[in-house]
């Protein structure tokens, strides 16, 4: 360790996200991007937004964003938070609303960010088992006092949990901050925006990064009670009080206003889901229920660490965890038409 560190920086252990490429003929399904473009209406917000205005420092308050946002799922400005992608929220979420808490619990399977974030703030974090099939029991979350994280759909699984059984934890779990991170929610989940009126202790967090095809631009939001808004904004200003340039807030509202788009593309992507499925399990492969987009696979007979390496060198990238409980699945995002026949075929050729 350097003598001039600060002696926690020794102790962290970093994210380590999936492989961003520089080659680009590979078929890039590991890291749940969204196989189209973002709305053309993005790009056009965007590139009116590219000029004199870029002298000028952002709105710090993002207001334009806000308001879209609230527009969009009913609710009022000052219950929601916006951020440089959702990682950047469940940071600030993490340092104001789970430190000094009783242990942060979060499933044993799930987004690999919390225990870093637990980490870096000194949060002790506890993690719960899932069931044998990797779905979520509400029941082994019941604490006072404490925080809850999940992801719904769950990362890397895929598995959803039904919104009713969400609300059946938060009327149980009144004194605990429960925090829904619903980054893959658009792909066949129920948002959990709608309880946040009657629960004060929900925070549920999204982002543009997937179902609206935005993950280059980094946008993530919060949507929650006031109270818990205003922690999020009180830490945000004590970093950096201007989370998103302008560029991203320019793209980021007209996402919103192009219903039309995001209904279609995000359709597309369920159905392509389906068909990868069907092929995958044509193949021998077990796949588990995905709501997300991307699905958790695993070969009877074959070794997932042997498949993905076979797979890169057929040009096709996806995502293998050396990780207890996970160590034979490939998490596979869901492709284009094209990307997912490339999939299959490569899979041909090495199975
Ligand atoms: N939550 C989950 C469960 C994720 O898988 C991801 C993507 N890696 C994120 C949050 C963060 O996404 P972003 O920072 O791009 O909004």
């Amino acid at each position: 360790m350097n003598p001039y560190w600060s002696p926690v920086v020794g102790t962290l252990v970093p994210y380590v996200p999936g492989e961003q490429p520089k080659l680009s003929n590979l078929v890039k399904l590991n890291t749940n991007e969204h196989p189209c473009g973002p709305s053309p209406r993005v790009i056009e917000a965007i590139q009116h937004e590219l000029g004199d205005a870029l002298r000028l420092y952002p709105d710090p308050g993002a207001e334009r964003l806000k308001q879209a946002i609230a527009d969009y799922y009913g609710v009022r400005t000052q219950q929601v938070f916006v951020g440089n992608g959702s990682d950047e929220v469940l940071a600030h979420a993490f340092f104001a609303l789970f430190q000094h808490s009783r242990p942060l619990l979060f499933p044993d399977v799930t987004y690999s960010f919390y225990p870093v974030y637990c980490g870096l703030y000194g949060i002790e974090g506890r993690t719960v088992p899932l069931a044998e099939d990797f779905s979520l029991r509400v029941a082994d979350y019941l604490q006072p006092n404490g925080g809850i994280v999940f992801p719904n759909p769950n990362a890397p699984t895929g598995r959803l949990l039904p919104l009713a059984e969400i609300e059946w934890l938060l009327q149980r779990n009144r004194d605990s901050v429960v925090l829904v991170d619903e980054a893959y929610i658009d792909f066949g989940g129920e948002t959990a925006i709608g309880l946040v009126d009657r629960y004060p202790n929900l925070l549920v967090v999204q982002t543009l990064s997937k179902s609206r095809s935005l993950a280059g631009l980094r946008v993530g939001f919060a949507v929650g009670d006031g109270g818990l808004i205003e922690a999020l904004e009180r830490v945000k200003n004590s970093f950096n009080s201007y989370p998103l340039d302008r560029l991203a807030i320019a793209g980021a509202v007209a996402a919103f206003e192009d219903e039309a788009y995001f209904e279609r593309s995000r359709q597309m992507v369920i159905d392509e889901r389906r068909a990868l499925v069907a092929g995958l399990e044509e193949h021998g492969f077990e796949v588990l229920p995905s709501a997300a987009n991307f699905v958790f696979a695993r070969h009877p007979q074959h070794e997932a660490a042997r498949l993905a390496a076979g797979l890169r060198e057929h040009g096709v990238i996806v995502r293998h965890f050396r990780q207890p409980r996970i160590e034979q699945y490939l998490r596979i995002s869901v492709g284009s038409t094209q990307q997912n026949a490339a999939l299959l075929n490569a899979l041909e050729l090495i199975l």
